[in-house]
């Protein structure tokens, strides 16, 4: 558990890295976040910002939200974090921009009304 975990996103321009322990996670079916990233939902870690920092590049900013701020790769698009004002000490990580995302089955579900009808729920 001493190694951190390192993700980045499609291009490689942006890398990042964190503290490698066991974080909250969770599959978020919102409709915000399935239109920002084409998909039909997005897996996110909870890691302190204490814990994080990019190695390379810095991701360009959207305010998607009176809320929220994501953050994207200027180059790729690739989505690789996001800010929730309401947890300020928190980054919100996409499992899937992880290197390893194998390594980090998300442990829940969030916005489950919002789900699309041919999803099931994690088990
Ligand atoms: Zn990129
Ligand atoms: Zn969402």
């Amino acid at each position: 558990m001493s190694e951190r975990i390192e993700g980045g996103c499609f291009c490689g321009s942006i890398r990042y890295n964190f503290e490698n322990k066991d974080y909250s996670s969770s599959n978020c079916h919102c409709s915000m976040c399935r239109r920002i990233s084409g998909a039909a939902f997005v897996s996110w870690m909870a890691v302190p910002k204490s814990n994080f920092e990019y190695s390379q590049g810095e991701p360009k900013k959207l305010i998607s939200s009176s809320h929220g701020t994501r953050y994207f790769c200027k180059e790729c698009g690739t989505p690789v974090v996001c800010l929730l004002e309401e947890y300020p000490e928190y980054i919100y990580i996409t499992i899937c921009s992880l290197d390893r995302p194998e390594d980090f089955k998300p442990k829940g579900d969030m916005y489950t009304d919002e789900m699309l009808p041919w999803l099931e729920k994690n088990k």
